[in-house]
């Protein structure tokens, strides 16, 4: 899939010189150099977009436990059992395919449990 983005990328670049190189010709009109610079233009938006996502996809698997974690814990308000502290997603790690917290204030470590919502 990215290869094929990358293709296409790359011929939209290819042709985009091709109209921009086209419109210094005799044969060419100048109107070509605004389709040679949008064409371009896109090619490298894609291309932009396309490393974008792959960088972010290696991000998600170095982690891997934003996907693993049990569906109703809510990140945004999860907080420390001992201190009350605030917890980011990066203090959960992994334990035996059980999420684990460990308190960055206060050093607490213990089993992230999903808390019924009624
Ligand atoms: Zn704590």
């Amino acid at each position: 899939m990215k290869i094929i983005a990358y293709i296409v990328a790359a011929i939209l670049v290819f042709f985009g010189v091709l109209f921009i190189w086209g419109s210094f010709s005799p044969n060419g009109s100048p109107g070509w150099i605004l389709i040679g610079l949008i064409t371009v233009g896109i090619g490298l938006v894609i291309i932009f977009f396309v490393s974008r996502r792959k960088a972010q996809a290696g991000n998600a698997d170095n982690v891997t436990l934003n996907i693993e974690l049990p569906g109703n814990v809510q990140m945004d308000t999860l907080k420390c059992k001992s201190c009350g502290g605030t917890l980011k997603p990066e203090n959960i790690t992994m334990v035996a395919g059980a999420p684990v917290v460990t308190c960055p204030y206060c050093n607490t470590t213990y089993q992230l449990t999903e808390e019924p919502k009624w």
